[in-house]
């Protein structure tokens, strides 16, 4: 059985062949051309799958995408300006409408979530996964299973409020944790403290013990396992994993987080408590949609 898997970010779409093992047959990716919005984006979904199943029947589509999905009914319930005309479109109807296969839709967070757990050698199945990048996703594994919320759309860690009445957040309101404690965040945080320079340059400081660049370093891994320290408090979970871009620092990042949230934590908590970055790249949203379209019962 081949399946079309499909990764809806907000800069490109990636996309695979594979079979019910995960084994790719071809992959690739495309620009999402997320601006010209939603229809835009789906035209371009559709015109991969066309050109895949030019190469091999395709019997079945598992969708990771950007934006808060209602797994059941496979619509994206809310999505941000990012893909403008996104919230409230049926995607799963209109691929199933299309191409006659039995179709799955789940958030690319999530499937990132998913991908670790089937493909990235863990040894927990309840977890907190956060990617941390323009914002911050979260995803929530109790026992191997994805907690959705009653809409779909449980796990918005960027949006609990790390500071009251703080800086503007695209989703209406103010002082959420995403603003402070996400990548572009820190960016941000590094102009403003030592002008103009790139995440790489500013890492090299921070290893070379610049003092200004350890400031901005440690005043950010602050904002953020200030946001880890109430997950962990409400869920008591065995692992913690980060992922996106800046788990490119490693070791680095992986001990200040360490280091700081124990500091802020109660010891109950900590002793279990294993806080990892992410090591599996790029596919694991594509594994992960693959794992939910054959865990999930899509109606066929
Ligand atoms: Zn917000």
């Amino acid at each position: 059985m081949n399946i079309a898997l499909i990764d809806i970010g907000g800069t490109n779409i990636k996309y695979a062949l594979s079979d019910e093992e995960g084994t790719f047959i071809l992959q690739g990716k495309q620009p999402t051309e997320a601006f010209k919005g939603a229809d835009a984006v789906y035209v371009n979904v559709c015109g991969i799958i066309d050109s895949m199943s030019e190469k091999a029947h395709i019997s079945g589509i598992a969708i990771s995408t950007a934006g808060q999905v209602d797994v059941k009914t496979g619509n994206i319930v809310y999505a941000t300006d990012g893909i403008p005309g996104y919230t409230g479109f049926a995607l799963k109807d209109r691929l199933k409408g299309r191409f006659k296969c039995p179709v799955s839709v789940e958030n690319d967070v999530n499937c990132s979530a998913l991908g670790n757990l089937w493909k990235g050698n863990m040894d927990e199945d309840t977890f907190i996964a956060l990617t941390i990048g323009t914002g911050i996703g979260g995803a929530i594994v109790l026992d191997g299973r994805i907690f959705h919320g009653a809409s779909g759309s449980a796990g918005e860690i960027g949006h609990m409020t790390l500071i009251k009445d703080g800086l503007p957040c695209n989703c209406g309101d103010s002082g959420c944790y995403e603003r402070y404690a996400s990548a572009q965040a820190l960016e941000k945080q590094i102009i403003a403290a030592l002008g103009d320079m790139s995440t790489k340059q500013f890492f090299n400081k921070v290893r070379s013990g610049d003092t200004k660049a350890l400031a901005v370093f440690s005043q950010w891994i602050d904002f953020l396992t200030e946001g880890l320290k109430s997950l962990v408090h409400i869920l008591n979970p065995p692992l913690v994993m980060i992922g996106g871009g800046i788990t490119a620092q490693g070791a680095l990042l992986e001990d200040a987080i360490n280091d700081s949230l124990r500091k802020k934590i109660m010891k109950s908590f900590s002793k279990p408590l294993k806080v990892k970055l992410m090591t599996m790249g790029n596919d694991a949203n594509l594994y992960g949609a693959l794992y939910w379209f054959l865990k999930s019962e899509c109606d066929y």
